[in-house]
C-alpha cells in the first residue's frame, strides 16, 4: 500500500483529537496517571489503526497520557436489510444483500470513531 503524505497526516489530526478527548475525561475524573485508552474505529472511517497507533505516542507526550496504552477495536462494516439480514457488503456480494439481492440496506455499522473507554490511576 503507498501512503501519502496527506493520508498519513488525516490519522495524526484524529488521533491528536482522540488524545484531548482523552486526556479531558481523566482530568475530570481526576486521575493522576493513565493507563489505557481505548477508542473505537469503524471500518469505513477509513482510517488506519496502524497509523494511528504510530502517532499516538506523539499527541500524548507531555501529558498524563504518556506512556499508556492505546487499544483500537475495529468495528466492522455491517449493512442490515429490510429482510432482516446483516451482512457485511463487499465485491463478493456486489455490494448487496447475499440473501434477496435488495443494496437498501441501512448501516448498523463501520463509521464510528469514539472514545470507548480511559483506564486510569486514581
Ligand atoms: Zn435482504
Amino acid at each position: 500500500m503507498k501512503v501519502t503524505k496527506c493520508e498519513t497526516m488525516h490519522e495524526l489530526s484524529y488521533m491528536a483529537r482522540f488524545s484531548n478527548m482523552a486526556l479531558e475525561a481523566a482530568e475530570k475524573n481526576h486521575a493522576k496517571k493513565v493507563r489505557a485508552v481505548t477508542i473505537r474505529v469503524g471500518q469505513m472511517t477509513g482510517l488506519v489503526p496502524e497509523y494511528l497507533q504510530h502517532y499516538y505516542p506523539q499527541t500524548v507526550a507531555g501529558t498524563m497520557l504518556e506512556g499508556s496504552r492505546l487499544v483500537i477495536r475495529e468495528e466492522p462494516v455491517l449493512v442490515r436489510c429490510a429482510c432482516g439480514n446483516v451482512y457485511t457488503p463487499d465485491r463478493g456480494n456486489g455490494y448487496a444483500c447475499p440473501v434477496c439481492g435488495s443494496a437498501a440496506g441501512t448501516l448498523i455499522s463501520g463509521r464510528q470513531m469514539d472514545l470507548v473507554s480511559v483506564e486510569i490511576e486514581e
